[in-house]
């Protein structure tokens, strides 16, 4: 039987056909069949096969239309298949498609040009990765070679990549399975005042505490082993965490002390998540290395990388610097990212941000907040929030302990299938509800995306304590 193709209306109001649902059969079987999935037990999973994708929604096969909350894993700053990226790649492929690291090419250099002008202090000569992880592997093994240590300190309840180094840094339950993988790391408990691991009863006590708590481990570690600290600037799939006012420049300052290399990883959170170039900007810190992905180029190809201080850069102008990707720097990534510079520049994507920030989701998630017994806490920045689900607000038992295998208990996937029922792509990891949409979405349907997570959280509120 012949299936009448589904279309999709983009946000001009235009109608596109979308693929026959006997194209979504062979999708769902290639799929099911030979595409081997991150993070997954492969039998369990059923990945929803999409057929196009246009600003902030996307489409599945069926024509069902999907808000994307998630941003494609806090990615997609830019949305899907913005008209100026798409143009960009097309017609640098047409001109030059690839060419390897060794040699000097105009976009590639444009783009490292444009990131040394918006990133802090002295941090301006930039190496390319492929994306975050190995962002962070490279500024690591920097830091190694200049300061001749090797020890890493980390933060519990941190993610910085799936690769050898990279995962042994992350502190959450992805490092478990991966141990030992890098052997000179260790972790340390960072600010989280909400649950507080230091018992403070005020921001300032949490920030003065976790710095305390730093320096002792520090201490213990031995100052003259560890080359660096790395910390994501505002916590990201870990829960939105917000550092407290003091926190990261009391960092800078115990690096400084112990010669130690500070290399904040800005993979999820730069690029104007939350309203600004580098989130360090908003802290008014200047880390010796910062690593980024994602947001660069809105991840169109694949693209991550480190800024690099005069500093650590000078120690390798006479050393070589023992490291390198064929990818390094790839033309259409760069020209991707040079698009988005210019598309964050004419369209004021920074001050949008903070703008929709506080005036559209913090007071509408500060009444969801009210409204839901079940929300424990709602935190974040510009457009980058948590909504932390409780059984019980006193007790604050998460819905989700923290070293759960899966994601999917009970109430996180009845408000996650509540969402998506709805038409909202929600971004769930354990017992919270991200709210991190494209920095293009329309003001209409942020406003239309927290309503539907208002609805949903009446599910959660049925989970309750008592
Ligand atoms: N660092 C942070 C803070 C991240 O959020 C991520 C990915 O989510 C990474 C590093 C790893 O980046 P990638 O998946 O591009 O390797």
């Amino acid at each position: 039987t012949l299936i009448a193709a589904a279309t999709f209306v983009d946000r001009h109001g235009s109608r596109h056909p979308l693929p026959d649902a006997s194209a979504e059969a062979q999708v769902r079987a290639d799929d099911r069949a030979h595409v081997f999935h991150s993070w997954s037990a492969q039998a369990l999973i059923d990945p929803l096969p999409i057929a196009a994708g246009e600003g902030s929604t996307f489409w599945d096969y069926e024509g069902n239309a999907f808000l994307d909350f998630s941003s494609q894993l806090v990615n997609l700053n830019l949305g899907h298949q913005h008209p100026d990226l798409v143009a960009a790649i097309q017609q640098q492929a047409g001109r030059l498609a690839t060419i390897q690291p060794s040699m000097a090419n105009d976009v590639r250099g444009e783009l490292a040009r444009r990131i040394a002008e918006v990133a802090p202090g002295d941090l301006d000569r930039v190496f390319f990765t492929n994306g975050g992880a190995d962002a962070n592997e490279y500024a690591v093994r920097m830091a190694r070679a200049v300061t001749g240590r090797r020890k890493v300190l980390s933060m519990y309840r941190s993610y910085h990549g799936g690769t050898a180094t990279a995962i042994s840094l992350t502190g959450d339950p992805r490092r478990w399975p991966n141990e030992p993988s890098d052997g000179s790391v260790a972790h340390f408990l960072g600010p989280y005042p909400y649950r507080s691991s230091f018992h403070a009863s005020s921001e300032a006590e949490e920030t003065e505490r976790a710095l305390a708590h730093l320096e002792q481990v520090i201490t213990l570690e031995g100052a003259g082993t560890i080359a660096a600290i790395i910390l994501e600037t505002i916590v990201g799939t870990n829960g939105v965490l917000v550092p407290p006012p003091g926190y990261l420049a009391g960092v800078r300052e115990l690096c400084d002390r112990f010669g130690i290399v500070y290399i904040a990883d800005e993979v999820m959170v730069g690029f104007g998540r939350v309203g600004e170039w580098f989130a360090v900007n908003a802290f008014g810190v200047v880390p010796d290395l910062i690593t980024f992905a994602k947001g660069v180029n809105s991840g169109y190809v694949p693209l991550g990388g480190v800024v690099i201080s005069q500093r650590i850069a000078s120690h390798f102008d006479t050393v070589a610097f023992a490291g390198g990707l064929t990818y390094s720097g790839h033309p259409l990534a760069c020209a991707a990212g040079v698009a988005t510079f210019e598309v964050f520049e004419r369209d004021g994507i920074l001050d949008r941000v903070r703008d929709l920030g506080s005036r559209v989701v913090e007071p509408r998630l500060r009444e969801i907040a009210a409204a839901h017994p079940s929300v424990g806490e709602v935190r974040g920045r510009g457009l980058f929030w948590a909504i932390e689900l409780v059984r019980d607000r006193a007790t604050r038992e998460p819905f989700v302990p923290f070293n759960a295998s899966g994601t999917d208990a009970a109430p996180m996937a009845a408000v996650a299938a509540a969402c998506k029922q709805a038409g909202l792509w929600p971004f769930v990891h354990f017992n919270r509800l991200h709210v991190a949409p494209p920095l293009i979405i329309a003001e209409d349907e942020l406003v239309r995306g927290l309503d539907i997570i208002d609805d949903a959280l009446g599910i959660a509120d049925g989970y309750v304590a008592g």
